[in-house]
């Protein structure tokens, strides 16, 4: 018996469906496929034969390479060292299940361009989750920004991004530390997403990679912006925008940290700064992640800007 694909389901996926389907446990379908495969491993790992698991669900030809749309955008040297999708560099984002409403109940995989919310059925499907979220707008929102302006930055669900952000803004309410992060990032989705935009704009990008700009300063940054898109309006956030630049060796910090943060004597940091503080290096390293760019194919001349160099 075969299985109804969905577009961009895994290799894995279908394989475990189509055993289910099937009545045969995925392990004893994998030795039959080791009958005539003999080099192949022990343990079941159709994604290494995407090509026989074509033939065995009766998919046609290619159903597993990816579609261009579904991929991360990525800086290459293909498109003059900006992002975007590029058929040879941009990468598939990490598998994540589907919406249960969509897949009448059955557990499905995907790699496509999408998030944790289901628009059509108004569902939140993260790691394999099915809760409603009926008034939830701003799920819906942050699932917009999440599959357009983030993704276009080469920011996908589990980048690393989101998860930072969920454990920045967690820093704001003591008492939560034991939450996993699929249950804190269902919590807390919007003002995540809206803390990743927020600090991956240009302006930020260019705060955080200059080599000036101290931990402290860091940490201020992160603070104000978690400050703003947890408890602030649109206009606290407009200030944070206009609060930090860095140009070459100097760094401007406004609101009212300037004179405090440049002598550098008392970091005007308060209770959420000084825990952001503790790991600045890695919000550092996290946020500016996207801006990395992939490794010219070989004997490509060395590219001179800062970013390109991996
Ligand atoms: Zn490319
Ligand atoms: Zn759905």
């Amino acid at each position: 018996m075969l299985i109804e694909p969905f577009a961009g389901e895994t290799v894995g996926s279908v394989f475990r469906r189509l055993a289910t389907r099937n009545a045969v446990p995925a392990g004893e379908l994998w030795t039959t496929i080791r009958h005539e495969r003999p080099r192949l491993p022990l343990r079941t790992t159709p994604e290494l034969v995407p090509r026989l698991v074509e033939q065995l669900a009766d998919l046609p030809p290619g159903f597993f390479d990816s579609r261009r749309a579904d991929r991360l955008f990525v800086r290459c040297v293909h498109v003059n060292w900006r992002h975007s999708n590029c058929s040879m560099c941009a990468p598939l984002p990490a598998p994540i299940t589907r919406c249960r409403r969509c897949t009448n109940g059955e557990p499905v995989e995907v790699r496509t361009r999408a998030g944790a919310v289901c628009a059509r059925h108004r569902r939140w499907h993260y790691a394999g989750a099915d809760r409603d979220l009926a008034r939830a707008a701003n799920f819906f929102r942050a699932e917009r920004c999440l599959t357009g302006t983030l993704w276009e930055r080469g920011i996908g669900p589990d980048t690393g991004e989101l998860e930072l952000a969920t454990t920045l803004i967690r820093a704001t309410d003591l008492g939560q530390e034991d939450e996993s992060h699929r249950t804190a990032l269902a919590r807390h989705y919007p003002e995540a997403v809206r803390l990743v935009a927020l600090a991956t704009e240009p302006w930020a990008e260019r705060f955080l990679a200059n080599t000036n700009v101290g931990p402290i300063q860091v940490a201020a940054l992160v603070e104000a912006a978690v400050n703003a898109v947890t408890a602030g309006t649109s206009h606290d956030i407009d200030a944070v925008r206009a609060s930090f630049h860095a140009e070459g060796r100097e760094t401007v910090i406004g609101l009212d940290w300037p004179m405090r943060l440049r002598h550098g004597r008392s970091p005007g940091l308060d209770d959420l700064g000084r825990r952001i503080l503790t790991f600045a290096p890695r919000v550092r390293a996290t946020l500016l992640r996207h801006t990395d760019a992939r490794k010219p194919p070989a004997r490509q001349p060395r590219p001179s800007s800062r970013h390109a160099q991996v």
